[in-house]
């Protein structure tokens, strides 16, 4: 970070009227707040698991993805001490195709502990809920706010934008995320700690958004350095990505009549526990010939056939291109060790990551 790429925020002295902002703020919730299904209505008390079964599910997916997924777990488990007592491969089948698997395996196991070790009922301290899987610093500041109304900020990608616009912060992100949650600290208001943090987030998803932010709509467009300047746009300020290398692989498919070989990755790693067909390593630069030659072998099976195209899919870390192979074999051909036979009409009941479904879709033609 070079010293000319930094302008801290102005001293307290030159800095316009920042008082008013909390106030204003909440102001502006009681009137435009959103409607979110895991949200009390105003003036209810928070349920804490609806909190934190919506705050696990919206990392890293949008809120109307999620909206569907967090009405079925609540229907079918609606507490959790209920979730606690689910079978992990359930919990998975519910999640399959909201993505990062890693976190519903992490709220299952989260809800086992709440269940066995706290009666059913979460702690109430941002350290207390630390302590539980999967529940990292923003989280147990989200939770610890909005359901127990304890006086933390929770700083998440629109609370950043916003607070990033609101203070012209220079640093690129992540370097500039402890300032951030400095300067987004003082955007608390004394009482109602979860609505300040709801508020800026509704602020960000509504009127301050990535593009094009409706300034004149935002309750601190007159304390607000980046609108002053012209710049909104240009913030947070962010180092470039990198995008990780491209990795490549087989994936195969291969029905028996009306059923398909799949098998389950492994419970570690990358979609851990998850459904899959069969398939090859992913490896970067991979040649398809190589690929080719991690085929599973069955009775009788000798020719495959491949799809014209590939399945690309990116995960956070890197993109991934798959060719797809399919094959038939007789029936009653008994499937490899660790694999399995499942009927295609049911397929929806397995734990499938968009990834196998994309491979599948493209095998089938479906
Ligand atoms: S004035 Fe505009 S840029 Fe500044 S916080 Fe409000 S919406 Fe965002």
């Amino acid at each position: 970070m070079s010293p000319r790429s930094v302008r801290k925020p102005k001293p307290e002295s030159s800095q316009p009227e920042t008082s008013s902002r909390p106030l204003a703020l909440l102001q502006w919730y009681d009137r435009h707040r959103r409607r979110l299904p895991w949200r009390a209505a105003p003036g209810e008390a928070s349920d804490p698991y609806r909190v934190w079964l919506s705050e696990i599910m919206l990392q890293q997916t949008t809120v109307k993805a999620v909206g569907p997924y967090f009405e079925k777990f609540v229907a079918r488990w609606p507490d959790v001490t209920a979730l606690g007592r689910a079978s992990l491969d359930d919990v998975l089948r519910m999640w399959a195709g909201l993505g990062y698997y890693s976190r519903a395996r992490n709220l299952h196991a989260c809800a086992v502990a709440v269940a066995r070790e706290h009666g059913g009922v979460f702690p109430d301290t941002e350290e207390g809920l630390r302590a539980l899987p999967g529940i990292g610093p923003y989280t147990a500041a989200a939770i610890a706010a909005i359901a127990f109304d304890r006086r933390t900020m929770p700083v998440d990608g629109n609370i950043e934008r916003v607070v990033s616009r609101l203070f012209a912060v220079e640093d690129e992100l992540p370097q500039a995320k402890p300032l951030i949650q400095k300067l987004a600290a003082t955007l608390l208001a004394d009482s109602r700690a979860g609505d300040s943090a709801q508020a800026l987030m509704d602020l960000g998803a509504s009127i301050c958004t990535p593009k094009k932010p409706a300034c004149s709509l935002c309750p601190l467009n007159e304390d607000c350095t980046a609108r002053a300047q012209g710049s909104q746009e240009t913030f947070p300020r962010k180092a470039p990505k990198k995008s990780g290398t491209l990795r490549r692989g087989a994936a195969f498919v291969i029905t028996r009549g009306d059923e398909l070989l799949v098998r389950s990755r492994p419970e570690k790693g990358l979609l851990g526990g998850m459904t899959e067909v069969p398939g090859s390593d992913w490896l970067a630069g991979q040649e398809d010939a190589a690929a080719k030659q991690q085929a599973p072998e069955l009775k009788g099976l000798s020719r495959w056939q491949r799809k014209v195209g590939v399945v690309t899919h990116v995960f956070t870390h890197f993109p991934l291109e798959l060719v797809v192979y399919t094959a038939q074999v007789e029936a009653r051909t008994r499937a490899p060790e660790g694999m399995r036979w499942v009927l295609i009409a049911t397929l929806a009941d397995e734990a499938l990551p968009n990834v196998m479904r994309k491979v599948i879709a493209h095998a089938l033609d479906v």
